[in-house]
């Protein structure tokens, strides 16, 4: 299974890797809990079927001692803001456009909304390829944060997708290193995938057919189909949209100094009335984070997830250098209480 994991860099960006090898097979799920709970609980998925939304890495938010795991998408109610890249050439743009009508018209009930530049909502870039440059590994990367409102009940949290940044290639490497431009249909395949990182499917399906599968060959054959006018459908995205938004999917004891940490930059980040808390997640480490106005993150990051879930003294959080300063000189306040 090795060979079909993507490469998640910067803590929870997700990747789609160019020429893995398909794993076919009735894979165990990869999230860390348990679906047939949700099922159980959420008529909705009888119609649809939860397909591989178990291995959808939750969402985290701790929680009295415990970490509580939600999944968080956007909400239906209102078209997404997207913003596309402003060096597209017309081409690009008509593939680009055409991945958003494909995900508009999958039966998932969202929208999007073209904007010049969106504060929150998708925003879609190539990326800028040459020395020095940071370029993502695979055909793209995406980022997602997800808004904790603070309220919300037992079952289900307060929360939403906010922002979600796609970086996209306009070319692959081949073995000696020359680069070789995307095709229509890889491009339009990695537009696909990325969009449904965006959409809140912060993970990568084992087997099967789905466009969030890790294989590049499935994706594009994906991408193939779309520009071919054949319909999209994804059972994956459409579990995910069928659940309600902060549904809780489970909870896990977090050790007492996991806990403190928590509480301790919750009420300094709270104190510097940052912006917060926000969660972004991949397949290989989560995060909690607030924000400056300048966008400095302060977060608390753990590695290994979605692994980790089922050990919990493994659930470790490793605070940011600006998160790390915060909490050892504390609040300015506190020296004068
Ligand atoms: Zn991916």
């Amino acid at each position: 299974m090795s060979g079909s994991t993507p490469r998640v860099a910067g803590g929870a960006r997700l990747s789609l890797l160019l020429g893995v090898v398909a794993a076919v097979g009735c894979a165990p799920l990869r999230g860390g809990w348990d679906v047939g709970a949700l099922e159980a609980r959420v008529p909705a998925l009888e119609s649809v079927g939860a397909a591989r939304l178990g291995d959808l890495p939750p969402h985290f938010l701790p929680q009295q001692g415990n970490l509580t795991l939600f999944l968080c998408r956007w909400s239906t109610l209102a078209a997404i803001p997207v913003s596309l890249p402003a060096d597209a050439t017309a081409t690009e743009l008509e593939l680009l456009r055409g991945a958003l009508i494909a995900w508009a018209d999958a039966g998932l009930g969202v929208s999007f909304e073209q904007r010049e530049y969106v504060k929150h909502g998708i925003e879609i870039t190539f990326a800028v390829e040459g020395r020095g440059r940071s370029v993502p590994k695979g055909a793209g990367d995406t980022i997602a944060d997800c808004a904790l409102g603070g309220g919300g009940e037992a079952e289900r949290l307060d929360v939403g997708l906010r922002h979600a940044s796609i970086l996209l290639r306009r070319s692959n490497t081949d073995l000696l290193g020359r680069r070789v431009p995307l095709t229509r249909d890889e491009l339009m395949g990695a537009a696909l995938h990325e969009i449904g990182h965006a959409l809140g499917f912060s993970g990568h399906v084992a087997p099967g057919a789905s466009i969030m599968s890790a294989t590049t060959e499935s994706v594009r054959r994906a991408g193939k189909r779309v520009n071919d006018g054949e319909p999209f459908r994804d059972a994956t995205l459409m579990a995910l949209y069928a659940v309600p938004n902060g549904s809780v999917v489970g909870s896990v004891p977090l050790a007492p100094g996991a806990m403190a940490r928590f509480d301790r930059l919750s009420t300094l980040t709270g104190n510097q009335r940052l912006d917060g808390p926000l969660t972004r997640v991949g397949d290989r480490s989560a995060r909690i984070f607030w924000q400056s106005e300048r966008g400095v993150p302060f977060s608390l990051r753990v590695q290994g997830w979605p692994s980790v879930i089922g050990r919990s003294r493994q659930i470790i959080f490793e605070a940011n250098p600006p998160a790390e300063l915060l909490m050892q000189r504390g609040d300015p306040r506190e020296d004068s209480q």
